[in-house]
């Protein structure tokens, strides 16, 4: 296999989050709903009706054009790509074909070996989704809940090489989608779907061979199989003296297998003209300036900033950057905290992510906020508990929602710092050791150590050991 490449390219459609449709006004998401319950005129395409855009959809294209650092065209045009399917009930789909939102781009992938790869991204357009169909025995139901839920195009061009790095694109695709907030990007709910051409050729070749198109795959591990299956199967062929024949492949996620759909004829002609049912959108300086103002810091240069400012290392600042609330949360809690930023990561890392898989929750629902986190680290540094009383206290400060403060006092978990009260326990101690003490005062005085040990034995461990250890000095040297 050492002899041959793999070339691949990805299409994603992406599912937008907005509230309805993107040219009427029924609800977008329909997930959980009966079919052909969120459907009007408009959306099944009945006749004399007329398409309105949703200012929303356009908005949310545009950030995604500007993340993949996009052109994004002031003026764009819908259009018409004409095609006979029983879930598309106009007979035609409202994309865009030559003058779309978005021109060009890429996205940088950080692959886990610390190298990058860019991709380039050949088409970002809007469009309609067409419905589903759904065979039962010999008879086929169509669910037009589907139709007109506003999807974002994206193609690559064919960068991609290797199963690993398809994997990591869609891995910051939808890390980026969420991270702006226009997708919930779930693959399982078809949020975003992913289509892949492969081919293979001769390491070194730069030519681009036949190639075929593997559909249907509905997680991101099941893209990555699929590829290496398909390139093997390739690799076989042409090793055996046969070419690859341009295929549409399905992915049987059960079977782990992929079958041939059909053998791909020539490009389907779809006949594309302008809608004539819908103006140009044009985006106006104003608009353009409202839409970008707040647009976000993006995960791979917060994720550098991290690594910068706070010194983190490149493992803790991926994590802390996989997810842009995480990411906030932390930054919170370092301020609050105004310590070593390396503590709050760990607190992060090993436990409050714990807690966020545990419960399902996300960084923002916590009701251990980033200032009462800081509290318990500040706690812990002043010798006020321990470090284990602190870890215990994220769990409780998250199940009661109470200020550490107050369960730290009302179930007395503070450190003793009572000099007197240390200091009556540390001569009980030395009355009942005296080979140590004298041990101690002929020069081992490394044993420090173990009579602090036996004062928090003593003291159940909450006496402040720093202070333990500063009243054993006084009575040891004296
Ligand atoms: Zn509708
Ligand atoms: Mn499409």
């Amino acid at each position: 296999m050492t002899d041959y490449e793999v070339v691949i390219g990805l299409e994603t459609h992406i599912q937008l989050n907005t509230t309805t449709k993107i040219f009427c006004s029924c609800k977008a998401d329909s997930w959980d709903d009966e079919p052909n319950t969120n459907i009007c005129p408009v959306c099944t395409g009945l006749p004399g009706v007329l398409p309105v855009l949703n200012k929303a959809v356009v908005e949310k294209g545009v950030l995604l054009a500007k993340a993949m650092h996009s052109e994004i065209r002031t003026l764009s045009f819908f259009d018409r790509k004409n095609y006979f399917y029983p879930d598309l009930p106009k007979g035609y789909q409202i994309s865009q074909y030559d003058l779309s939102l978005g021109k060009g781009g890429y996205l940088d992938i950080p692959m886990p070996d610390g190298s990058q790869r860019r991709v380039r991204i050949e088409k970002l357009h809007l469009e309609e989704d067409a419905g589903k169909t759904k065979n039962v025995g010999n008879r086929r139901f169509i669910d037009f809940n589907r139709c007109g839920v506003p999807l974002i195009e994206m193609v690559t061009a064919p960068d991609i090489r290797s199963a690993d790095e398809a994997a990591q694109y869609l891995l910051r695709l939808r890390q980026l989608l969420r991270w702006l907030g226009i997708s919930e990007a779930d693959m399982e709910k078809g949020h975003l779907r992913c289509d892949g051409n492969v081919s293979i050729r001769p390491k070194g070749s730069t030519e681009l061979f036949t190639k075929t198109e593997i559909k249907n795959v509905n997680s991101i591990d099941n893209v990555r199989n699929a590829i290496e299956h398909e390139f093997a199967r390739q690799v076989r062929e042409v090793e055996a003296g046969n070419k690859v024949r341009a295929w549409t492949l399905d992915w049987d996620e059960n079977k782990n297998e992929l079958k041939k759909m059909r053998s791909k004829e020539t490009e389907a002609d779809y006949r594309y003209f302008r809608e004539p049912d819908l103006l140009p959108v044009r985006l106006d300086e104003a608009w353009l300036e409202s839409i970008l103002k707040d647009f976000p810091e993006l995960p791979l240069a917060r994720r550098q900033r991290f690594m910068e400012e706070y010194q983190l290392p490149l493992y803790d600042a991926d994590i802390l950057t996989t997810e842009r609330g995480l990411s906030d949360y932390f930054e919170s809690a370092v301020k609050a905290y105004g310590g070593d930023p390396k503590r709050v990561s760990n607190y992060l890392l090993n436990d409050v992510m714990r807690m966020l898989n545990d419960e399902g929750k996300t960084a923002q629902q916590l009701k251990l906020t980033p200032q009462f986190m800081a509290d318990i680290l500040k706690m812990v540094d002043a010798g006020k508990i321990n470090t284990s009383t602190g870890k215990n206290l994220l769990k409780k400060v998250e199940e009661s929602g109470l200020a550490p403060e107050k369960i730290v006092e009302s179930e007395g978990l503070g450190l003793v710092s009572d000099d007197s009260a240390i200091r009556d326990v540390v001569k009980k101690i030395l009355e009942n050791n005296p080979s140590e003490v004298s041990a101690y005062k002929e020069g081992k005085t490394t044993l420090i150590g173990w009579f602090t040990g036996q004062v928090m034995r003593e003291m159940r461990g909450k006496a402040d050991p720093k202070l333990a250890q500063q009243i054993l000095k006084d009575l040891l040297d004296q």
